[in-house]
Parts: structure tokens; sequence; C-alpha cells
């Protein structure tokens, strides 16, 4: 049976990323060895760190006045490295809080700084993005910082915040390659690779080279942006085996047609899924309309009593991992650039079917 893993993160990769790991596990590309024991300073893992990172400025069209950086550390060192980096000087940061990620970044952030929090939708629960006129944005501000999409409620910005000279920081791990940005918008982008990119453990920063350099004093070597870039993320050793396989994927999406691919694809999967929710009473959508996810789709049933009985079903169809996060209950189906339109098929095939046989 064919199983569709809709887990937000650790997530699916592409089956044929996976297939392709696999005939080159235990000796990669004549080398006789395993990418996963090769020295990082070694030419043959020089060679496929290089060429991820030029195939990810190629797909998300990065200029030259950006480092990309392969760190480790997740998204939630990010949360600390951030501040670290990016005060300048400055006592106070703005942060745009819409859910459960946004509060751990904001919550870290307080620790070095005064955080400004610029909006918040927690009043509603976290079902949307807090309206632009009311936004209370701090020019002075180091940065702002905002979370694009929040993977566990399911709630994406549907513009980029215009921040004005501030530069904007952006907690990504759960949208990036989900279709085109535009990079020279942002001071920084960073992602935990897990869920759209590729194996845990590895961490990508995208950073303008003028916000490097100024780091607090005390940061540790290892969280400062300039050290890694001027090691080209090689200051100790990087996370060799989850480069390679980001790499896999950065080609994989090379060839079915770049992000401007994803992005169509991405929204036809979104959109299906959102309108058999919304065209049946038994199921819902606790998100507003205009701040749905493409990526990471919540859903509840209306008697929530049936949501074991749903999950059990579905499991057996191959149709795994849809739980909804603790804190928000329900489903959750996580459609990442992995999961194939087949997939979404599937689960909309499945909630009609458990629709009919429960109502
Ligand atoms: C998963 C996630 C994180 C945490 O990532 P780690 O790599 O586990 O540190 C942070 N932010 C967002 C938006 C996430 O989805």
């Amino acid at each position: 049976m064919k199983i569709y893993n809709f887990s937000a993160g650790p997530a699916m990769l592409p089956e044929d990323v996976i297939k392709k790991a696999a005939a080159e596990m235990i000796n990669w590309n004549g080398s006789g060895m395993s990418v996963m024991e090769m020295s990082h300073r070694g030419k043959e893992f020089m060679s496929i760190a290089a060429k991820a990172e030029q195939d990810l400025r190629e797909i998300m069209n990065i200029p030259d006045n950006y480092k990309v950086l392969f760190l480790q550390g997740g998204a939630s060192s990010q949360f600390a490295m951030v501040p670290m980096n990016l005060l300048m000087g400055k006592k106070t940061a703005d942060y745009i809080n819409t859910g459960a990620w946004s509060k751990k970044a904001i919550a870290e952030a307080k620790r070095y700084c005064d955080v400004n929090l610029v909006a918040t939708s927690e009043a509603d629960k976290f079902s949307s993005v807090p309206p632009v006129s009311e936004w209370k944005l701090n020019p002075e501000a180091a940065y702002l910082h905002y979370t694009p999409n929040e993977t566990i409620g399911g709630v994406e910005f549907n513009a980029i915040p215009d921040a004005g000279n501030v530069p904007l920081v952006a907690d990504m791990s759960s949208t990036i390659l989900s279709r085109p940005i535009d990079v020279t918008k942002f001071g920084v982008i960073y992602a935990g690779a897990q869920k759209n990119i590729g194996p845990a453990g590895l961490t990508i920063v995208i950073v303008r080279e003028d916000l490097m350099g100024t780091e607090l004093d005390g940061t540790p070597t290892m969280y400062s942006y300039e050290t890694m870039a001027k090691a080209d993320s090689m200051y100790n050793t990087p996370p060799t085996y989850s480069w390679y396989i980001a790499g896999l994927v950065f080609q994989w999406i090379k060839e079915r047609g770049g992000l401007k691919a994803m992005g169509e694809i991405n929204k036809r999967k979104s959109d299906k899924l959102y309108a058999a929710i919304d065209n049946s009473s038994f199921y819902a959508s606790p998100v507003s309309v205009e701040n749905r996810s493409w990526m990471n789709v919540p859903f509840t049933l209306a008697n929530p009593d049936l949501d074991p009985k749903f999950l059990e079903e579905a499991k057996n169809k191959g149709l795994v991992t849809l739980k909804g996060h603790r804190s928000v209950g329900g489903m959750r189906a996580s459609i990442y650039n992995a999961m194939p339109e087949e997939g979404v098929d599937a689960l909309i095939a499945f909630m009609a079917e458990f629709e009919k046989n429960n109502s």
C-alpha cells in the first residue's frame, strides 16, 4: 500500500530523492565512500556542498550580497542568533505574534532586548494575521521579526510585511521553497530543513552581508553569522549528510520547474483540500480564509468523538500522521512540496467516504 505521510516535520521527502540517496548510499559517484563517511573538507564533499548552495541560489534567485549558511541548531537556535547578530547596538526589536512559533521566538528575544509587540492575534486564538492597519511598528527597531507560516496553527501571511528601512527577518521553516519569494525584501531568512527542505539537523540561513559582523559581546563563536559566513559554514563540522540530501531536493525542484511550478502545484493542492473542508458541514477549518496556509492545513470534525476513528481508518488507507498538534486538536494535514497531488486527492476521497459512513 502506498503511504502518504502528512507529518508536519520531519516530513516526507520526494520519493525520487530517497531513491537516489539509496542508490548512492554506499558509493557516492565512484568515490567508494558514503557521503556520511566523507571529510567535509575533502574535494568530494566540497563539490556536493558548493553545488547545493549554487542550486539554492538559483531556485530562490538569491542576490550576491546575501550569504547562504548551512548550520545546525534548528530554527530554534535562530531565535537567539537573530537578536545576537542583528541588534547592532539597539535595545529593541519588533515582533509580530501569530502563533506558537512566534511566541517562542519572542520569548528568546526577550533575553537580549526589549520586544515591541507590533501586533498579535492571540485574542482570536491565532486563527488569523492581525490587519496591517493595527500594527504598531517602531521605525527605530533593530529589525522586524515574523513567522510567515505558523506550522501549528496553519496561519500564513498573504503578503510580505513592509518594514520600511528596518531589516525584515522571517522564520520560513515551513514555507520556504513553497513558491517564489523576493529575497531582496528580507534582511534574514531562516528555516529548519525538516519541513520543506530535507532531513533534520540542517538549518538554512540567508543573511544580507551588511547585517553581519556586529554581534553582541559574548556571542558564542558558533552563533556569529560572520564567523560562519567567512568559513563557508565549515567553521566546525557541518551536518554533511543533511546538506547533501538538501542538495538533492534542490535539484529535484529545479528539474520540476523551480519555485514557480512548486507554487502552482501547492496552490492547487491546498485549494482543493480547503474546498473539501468548506463544502461539508462535517469538517471545518479554524483559520480565516485570507490567512490559510498552503503547507499546513488544520481541520476539525464537527463531532470530535469521531477523531480516533477518523485517524484509525485514515491510517488503514495509508494516510498517516494526520493528528493535529496537541495544542490545537483535530487534524492537521501538512502538504509540503514532497506531498504528491495524489496524496491530497486520496485524503479528500477518504474524507468524503468517512463523512458518508458517519453522518
Ligand atoms: C518546526 C519549526 C520551528 C522549530 O524548528 P527546529 O528546527 O525544531 O528548531 C521553528 N519555527 C517554525 C515556523 C517551525 O515550523
